[in-house]
């Protein structure tokens, strides 16, 4: 039988107001696996209501109180490491060799991060006369509305909830709707680590519905937000109402710049990695493929060689290294992206088309896909595609890969591909990114910020900037002096 899963509100398990369920299909077999609760603006009112009651006492913990809390859901997280790997695979298909070696060794990694770094978060005393002093102290927000995509289930409310919930705030969870369910077993293993109830809230539902009422709630301090740049926009016209602070994580179009003296071979094995890992369904993947022209026809050629070798299939085959896209729509969008391309007059070097296995039968599999003899005016280049369907460009001088990797309305990432560490540095200055890499391309650590500019958002994820993004900054000034020395108030005498 289907597996029926409930939400968590105020520390209980509940059913959607209205009942309603909606079912959640694994993308490599297009199976319903389990339904989760179609909840509604009621819901989310109750959600909030419980994060409201929570939140003071909540605050008033010591930061090393909170950050203990965390430790125990990262250790918990590591004593379900195969479950959480299983259920990710199950409801998103990333391949089981992604989910247990990488998402959810990474999630206890984040937690033990934010515990310890939230720690050594300090304030500041201001230099403003002899006769007061000044300071200022980090508070909590409130009440947090946390919005995550479907691309990495676990890690994305991972990165938000860490740092949300050290520094004192309660959480009102909104996951993905195709894949919420490994959050929702994160919500149960966050209250077995002794988050108290009504501190970590999680409710499933459509965006447009129960995402909306979040952004829109009036006691509802901050959005975090993962998600698409069309979404990002929505969600800053709605909190305009309420002048809500809006953290935005959004898409990306990124770019790859072979330079003429690159090591051919690692940025051949790096194209790979950046290009088809969780199957191009990366914020960050690369996706614009800029190749010195000396290089072009031998890095195409071994490009497309290494990219022939990627296993994709069946995710809980331990050797499948691409899994499905996460759902049916999303393959139908990647493949006319494909179709425009060609109409373009971009060149098929690999792919194209869907794969006919027998483990790729029923599910949303789209093959790594490389087109040659791309430019810029290329719709196909110019849009988030976010599958496993690149276009490589040739270009002549440095000056006009930089001018090729800006022209975007994203600005996520990009990598430079070089042996002169010093050209890295001067066309990384130059790319308009929130990340630049030199010779590597898509990893991310706890302690580097992450975030975008143009459409890609603003706000960072993960490093100490993440506190100050959940946190405010409050200004207390102390009289020392008292009322006769103060020259201002014969202003008014
Ligand atoms: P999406 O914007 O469709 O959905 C993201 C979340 O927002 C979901 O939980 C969804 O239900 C909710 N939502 C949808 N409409 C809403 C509304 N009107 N109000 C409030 N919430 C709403 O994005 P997606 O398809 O789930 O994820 C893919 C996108 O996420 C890609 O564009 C990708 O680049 C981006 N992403 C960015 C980063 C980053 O760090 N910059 C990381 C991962 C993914």
């Amino acid at each position: 039988m289907t597996e029926e899963y409930k939400v968590l509100i105020g520390g209980e398990w509940v059913k959607a107001g209205s009942g309603e369920m909606m079912d959640i299909i694994n993308p490599a077999t297009g199976e319903v696996i389990a339904k989760a609760p179609k909840c509604g603006p009621a819901d989310v009112d109750k959600a909030v209501g419980a994060a409201v009651q929570a939140a003071p006492a909540w605050a008033a913990k010591t930061v090393g109180e909170r950050s203990k809390v965390l430790l125990k859901l990262s250790q918990l997280i590591m004593g379900h490491h195969e479950e959480l790997a299983k259920l990710e695979t199950m409801e998103h298909g990333s391949p089981i060799r992604k989910t247990m070696n990488f998402d959810v060794p990474l999630c206890a990694e984040q937690f033990e991060y934010f515990a310890g770094v939230a720690r050594a978060m300090t304030g500041e005393t201001l230099p403003v006369g002899p006769w007061c002093m000044s300071m200022t102290v980090r508070e909590p927000l409130g009440v947090v509305g946390l919005i995550t995509p479907w691309n990495f289930p676990a890690l994305m409310v991972v990165w938000k909830l860490g740092a949300a919930l050290v520094t004192g705030n309660a959480c009102v969870v909104k996951p993905p709707s195709i894949a919420p369910l490994t959050t929702l077993r994160l919500g149960e293993l966050a209250m077995e680590a002794g988050v108290p109830a009504g501190v970590v809230n999680v409710i499933t539902g459509p965006g447009d519905t129960v995402g909306e009422a979040l952004v829109r709630h009036p006691d509802v301090a901050k959005i975090g937000f993962t998600g698409d740049t069309v979404t990002g926009r929505r969600i800053m016209n709605v909190a305009s109402d309420t002048v809500k602070q809006v953290g935005l994580e959004l898409g990306g179009k990124n770019a790859f710049i072979v330079l003429a003296d690159a090591d051919i071979d690692s940025a051949v094995e790096g194209a790979v990695w950046s290009a088809f890992f969780n199957s191009g369904q990366v914020c960050a993947a690369a996706s614009r493929f800029y190749i010195h022209e000396s290089l072009y026809d031998e890095f195409a050629a071994k490009f497309v060689a290494a990219a022939k070798l990627v296993r994709y299939g069946d995710p809980t085959n331990m050797e499948t290294v691409m899994g499905p896209l996460a759902y049916a729509g999303h393959r139908d969008k990647v493949e006319s992206y494909i179709e425009e391309a060609k109409k373009e007059g971009a060149k098929l070097l690999l792919g194209g088309k869907r794969p006919d296995t027998p483990d790729t039968k029923k599910g949303f599999f789209v093959a790594p896909t490389v087109f040659g003899n791309c430019n810029n005016s290329m719709q196909f280049m110019q849009d988030e595609i976010f599958g496993p369907v690149v276009g490589l460009v040739s270009f002549k001088t440095p000056e006009e890969a930089v001018a090729l990797a800006n022209d975007t309305r994203y600005g996520l990432s990009a990598s430079v591909w070089t042996k002169d560490v010093r050209t890295g540095l001067a066309l990384a200055g130059q790319i308009k990114a929130g990340t630049v890499w030199v010779n590597e391309h898509l990893i991310v650590f706890c302690e580097t910020p992450w975030g975008g500019c143009k459409q890609s958002g603003w706000g960072k994820d993960l490093s100490t900037m993440v506190l100050e993004e959940y946190t405010m900054t409050k200004h207390i000034y102390i009289d020392l002096i008292g009322q006769p020395m103060k020259p201002w108030y014969g202003l008014l005498k």
